[in-house]
C-alpha cells in the first residue's frame, strides 16, 4: 500500500463535485436525473466575455502574465472595488489567482499556522474546514440558528474567540443558506473583530446575486480600522456564468498580498492568460447580462421557496441571495422506503437520487444535517418537475 501524506489523508473529494458528477454519469446512461447539485449559472457566458477571450487569442496573448495577474485586470478589479463598494486599493493590495476557490486556498497558506483558529459559522461553504486544516489550523466551527436566518450573533462570536483566533470567514450572501448581513449587523462583528484583533476574511463571490433589492455591503467599507483587518475574496465565476475561466481575486493588507503571490509564484504561476482578459471585459464592460440572470434566479427562488413551504413537514428559508435553498427535511427523519431507515441527510438525499431520480446535496457536508441544499441555477421546467419528484418521494416514505 502506498503510504500518502498525512495532507492528503485528510481530504476527501468535494461532495458539491462529488454528486454532480454522480448525477452526470447517470444522466450518460440514460436517466433523466433532475441535477439541484450545481454550484454554477446555467446561463452561458455573455457574448461580449467571450469575445474579449477570442480577441486575446487572436493577439497571442497565450504567454505567461505576471503571477498575480496582469495590471489590466488589477485595475479593472480596483475599478469594481471603488464602483460597488466605495473602496480604494492600491495595485500591491490585489492578486489574481486561479478562482475564488484559489484565492481562499492561497491566503489560507499565507495566513494560518499549526495552533491557530479558525471561525466557521455553519452552515458554511464545504470548502472552509478543510483548506483551513491543510494550512494546519483549526477550523471552528459555530452553529447558527434557523430563527436568526442562519446570522451569526455577536454574542456567540465573542464566546468563540480565544487567544488563538487568527480570523473569522464570513460569507455573504452565503453558500448555502442564501442568507446576506445588513450593515448593523456588520457593524457589530467589525467592532468585534478589531476590539479582538482578528481578521476577517470576507468572502463576497455572490455580491451581485442578491434579490428584492438588498443591498449588499462589504465590511471592509465600514471605516479604516476594519478595512485594515479584512481580507475579500472574490471572483468572476458566479456573477457572470464563467466558473469554467477560473479567475478569483483577493484584495486586503499588502503584506498578505505579497505572502499570497510567493506562494502562488512556487505553485500555479498564473492565472490562464486568456480568462484574465475575459474577466477585465466582464467587469468593466456592460452589466445588463447580470441583471437578466439575477432576475430569472429571483423568479425562480420565489418559487421554489413557495412550493417547499408547501410540502408537509418542510421548511425553507427564502434566501436574500446566491442561487441556493436549503430547506430542513428533519421531519422526515426515521421514516421508512421499503423497511429502510432514512435517519439523516446522506441517506434522504440517497434516497431522492436513488427513487426520484433528483441530486441534491446533503445538509452534513455544509455543517448542517437537518437540510437538504437545493440549487436554483436549472431552468424553471426542471425546477417543477424535480419537485414534483421530491414531493412524490417524500410521499412514499412509510
Ligand atoms: N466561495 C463560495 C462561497 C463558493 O460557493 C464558491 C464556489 O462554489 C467559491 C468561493 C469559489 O468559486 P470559484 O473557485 O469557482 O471561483
Amino acid at each position: 500500500m502506498i503510504s500518502l501524506s498525512n495532507r492528503a489523508k485528510i481530504l476527501k473529494p468535494s461532495p458539491t463535485l462529488a454528486i454532480n458528477a454522480k448525477a452526470k454519469s447517470m444522466q450518460a446512461k440514460g436517466i433523466k436525473v433532475i441535477n439541484f447539485g450545481a454550484g454554477e449559472p446555467d446561463f452561458d457566458t455573455p457574448e461580449n466575455i467571450k469575445k474579449a477571450a477570442i480577441k486575446a487569442i487572436e493577439e497571442g496573448f497565450t504567454k505567461y502574465t505576471p503571477v498575480g495577474g496582469i495590471d489590466d485586470l488589477k485595475d479593472a478589479i480596483i475599478y469594481k472595488f471603488k464602483r460597488d463598494n466605495g473602496l480604494s486599493y492600491k495595485r500591491s493590495e490585489i492578486i489574481v489567482s486561479c478562482g475564488g476557490k484559489h484565492s481562499f486556498y492561497n491566503l489560507a497558506q499565507a495566513l494560518f499556522d499549526e495552533g491557530d483558529e479558525v471561525i466557521i459559522p455553519s452552515p458554511y461553504w464545504v470548502s472552509y474546514p478543510p483548506i483551513v486544516s491543510l494550512a494546519g489550523a483549526r477550523p471552528i466551527i459555530v452553529e447558527t440558528k434557523e430563527e436568526n436566518d442562519f446570522k451569526l450573533q455577536p454574542d456567540d462570536l465573542e464566546k468563540f474567540i480565544t487567544p488563538k483566533t487568527k480570523a473569522l470567514i464570513l460569507n455573504s450572501p452565503c453558500n448555502p443558506t442564501g442568507h446576506a448581513y445588513n450593515k448593523q449587523e456588520l457593524e457589530k462583528i467589525a467592532e468585534i473583530a478589531i476590539a479582538k484583533d482578528i481578521f476577517i476574511i470576507s468572502d463576497e463571490i455572490y455580491e451581485k446575486i442578491t434579490y428584492d433589492g438588498f443591498e449588499f455591503i462589504s465590511i471592509a467599507s465600514l471605516g479604516e480600522d476594519i478595512k485594515k483587518k479584512t481580507i475579500i475574496v472574490h471572483g468572476v465565476a458566479k456573477t457572470y456564468a464563467m466558473t469554467g475561466w477560473r479567475i478569483g481575486y483577493t484584495a486586503g493588507p499588502e503584506e498578505i498580498i505579497t505572502a499570497m503571490n510567493n506562494i502562488q509564484s512556487q505553485s500555479t504561476s498564473n492565472p490562464t492568460s486568456i480568462s484574465q482578459k475575459a474577466s477585465v471585459e466582464a467587469l468593466m464592460g456592460p452589466q445588463e447580462e447580470v441583471k437578466k440572470m439575477v432576475s430569472a434566479f429571483q423568479e425562480r427562488r420565489n418559487y421554489i421557496v413557495e412550493r417547499l413551504n408547501r410540502i408537509q413537514g418542510v421548511s425553507c428559508y427564502k434566501p436574500l441571495g446566491a442561487f441556493y435553498v436549503f430547506p430542513n427535511f428533519s421531519s422526515y427523519f426515521g421514516r421508512l422506503f421499503k423497511g429502510k431507515r432514512i435517519s439523516n441527510s446522506t441517506e434522504l438525499a440517497d434516497y431522492f437520487l436513488e427513487e426520484a431520480k433528483v441530486a441534491v446535496v446533503p445538509g452534513i457536508e455544509f455543517g448542517a444535517d437537518s437540510y437538504e441544499r437545493l440549487s436554483y441555477a436549472t431552468s424553471m421546467e426542471e425546477i417543477k418537475e424535480g419537485l414534483d419528484r421530491i414531493e412524490d418521494a417524500l410521499k412514499r416514505l412509510d
